[in-house]
């Protein structure tokens, strides 16, 4: 089916001149949901075996569970400061305006271990790069980044040394 229909513009979010691109639809669409699923995982480099998918948080963490499923890995949460319970390295990464950080738990990889990293939507790329830097610190070997969607003309992937893959470049 065409997922890029489920895919609702929404202007002026979160701010005047933004149109956010809300996959809300196509998640709450069992059929849609189960193919971006099953695509995500095919997109995976099939020569190696995942140990473990990061999702980015919040969205992120819905389709990183089910492709971490498919690929038999297990699930890694990237959560913003103050939410993870334990021990955690942070990341600082550039907004449009100022900045945020993103934390993982220190035991959530052991060094060596092959990483797929998982979000909705790859914007400038400021997010996921993060993301990979996290996982280079702990040891971790990061395989891909993928996204359901790419906004090209953002060039995010031009951020990313890793391989990135995505269902719908806009
Ligand atoms: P980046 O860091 O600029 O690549 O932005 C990516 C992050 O912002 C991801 O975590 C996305 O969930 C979120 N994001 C940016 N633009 C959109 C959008 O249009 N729709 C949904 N999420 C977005």
């Amino acid at each position: 089916m065409n997922i890029e229909k489920l895919i609702r513009d929404v202007p002026d979010f979160p701010k005047k001149g933004i149109v956010f691109k809300d996959v809300t639809p196509l998640l709450a669409n069992r059929k849609a949901l189960v193919q971006c699923a099953d695509q995500l995982a095919a997109l995976s480099p099939n020569d190696i075996k995942i140990d473990k998918v990061i999702g980015i948080e919040a969205r992120g963490f819905i389709l990183g569970g089910m492709i971490a499923e498919r690929l038999g890995a297990g699930f890694v949460p990237v959560r913003k400061k103050g939410k993870l319970p334990s021990e955690v390295i942070s990341k600082k990464y550039g907004l449009e305006y100022g900045e945020d950080t993103l934390q993982i738990h220190t035991d959530a990889i052991v060094a060596g271990e092959h990483i797929l990293i998982h979000d909705d939507v790859l914007a400038t790329g400021g997010t996921a790069s993060a993301v990979c830097q996290l996982v280079e610190e702990l040891g971790g070997i990061v395989v891909q980044c993928n996204f359901i969607m790419e906004l090209d003309f953002l060039k995010g992937r031009d951020h990313l040394i890793t391989n990135v893959a995505s269902l719908i470049n806009y």
